[in-house]
């Protein structure tokens, strides 16, 4: 776990233009100074990620929101107050402090205050905003220990903190709040149902189409393995399917099956609640990576809570992948 010192090596790192890693409560962030374009380039070179792609302005709390944007409309203001520190992602009109470099040449930001105490204890000893989209190669799984992501960009990095693993397990949820109405740009942490909670009206049903939001592709969290999704009650069958055709399944296996005689290469019996399911997902994904998997059969949780944002991790884990991208390729 990260010491106090170590805090004070990642805010040195972040002056002096590195790249450090960082634990939030969604998932690791690569994280640079916010207000360095040279800085920021270097997130986009370690991860491989086109330069159009927003990142994410991390904050140490709702106080400093005016410091990085135009204006905070009234709903912003209410959403930062209930949700922050926590797994919301706003939209915002960009501030002069934020460069282009940052929000992939956009007039919009995106900006958030983790709830992690490593997190804040950093963005506090730095004492401005670090800029950080999830600490992993582009288009690959998020990582959610520190060790994912010293086998994932191992000496692209300055620094690592080292926080344990993240409580949430998927990425926070973003909500442009530049229009009249607020609107879900996608599922994370904060569910639609806790939203409409706070705000006193139904809001919009995320699109399950290929999204057109910057940085969002249709392939995304993609293990090296293939994906597919099926209905829950054809994952043996299709499982037994596959493993006789002469894949390594992997299957995630849904909680109402207690069938322990699955014919795959390696299982993963999921959790009851989604709150452990989110938080185990892509350990999931990586485990049975690791475990030389070459297909995983999944299906979609109810899409429901946290069932929103596991179901949209999934589908772009198994959504069509670009044969540009390396490590990529359809097996
Ligand atoms: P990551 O957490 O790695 O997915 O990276 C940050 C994500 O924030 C990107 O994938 C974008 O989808 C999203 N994002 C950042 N800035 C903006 C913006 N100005 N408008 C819409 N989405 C954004
Ligand atoms: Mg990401």
């Amino acid at each position: 776990m990260a010491s106090i010192s170590d805090i004070d090596k990642a805010a040195g790192a972040l002056r002096a233009g590195g790249l450090v890693a960082f634990p939030t409560e969604t998932v690791y962030g690569l994280g640079a100074n916010a207000e360095d374009p040279t800085a920021v380039s270097r997130i986009f070179q370690a991860k491989g990620r086109p330069p159009s792609h927003p990142l994410i302005v991390h904050i140490a709390g709702a106080e400093h929101l005016c410091d990085w944007v135009q204006d905070v409309p009234a709903t912003a203001r209410l959403l930062a107050e209930c949700f922050w520190p926590g797994p919301l992602t706003l939209i915002l009109r960009r501030g002069r402090r934020v460069p282009l470099e940052a929000t992939g040449g956009l007039e919009t930001v995106a900006v958030r205050v983790p709830d992690h105490p490593v997190a804040l204890a950093m963005l506090s000893a730095f004492g401005g905003g670090v800029t950080a989209p999830s600490a992993n190669r582009f288009g690959q799984v998020s990582p959610t220990t520190a060790n994912d992501v010293r086998v994932e960009l191992g000496e692209a990095v300055d620094f690592v903190l080292d926080g344990g693993p993240c409580e949430v397990g998927v990425e926070s949820t973003i909500v442009d709040v530049t229009g009249d109405a607020p609107s879900i740009l996608r599922p994370g942490g904060v569910t639609r149902e806790d939203l409409e909670a706070v705000l006193g009206y139904r809001l919009a049903v995320p699109s399950t189409s290929p999204v057109r939001v910057p940085g969002q592709h249709p392939s995304h969290y993609a293990p090296q393995a293939r994906v597919v999704l099926v209905e829950p009650e054809k994952v043996l069958t299709e499982a037994e399917l596959a493993q006789e055709l002469g894949h390594q399944v992997g299957v995630f296996l849904p909680p109402s099956f207690t069938d322990a005689s699955v014919k795959a290469h390696a299982v993963v019996a999921l959790p009851v609640s989604l709150a452990a399911y989110a938080r185990g997902l892509y350990g999931f994904l990586r485990e049975l990576d690791q475990q030389g998997c070459d297909l995983i059969i999944a299906s979609l949780p109810a899409e429901e809570g946290l069932g929103c944002a596991i179901a949209n991790r999934l589908r772009r884990a198994a959504g069509p992948r670009p044969s540009s991208v390396p490590g990529l390729q359809e097996h």
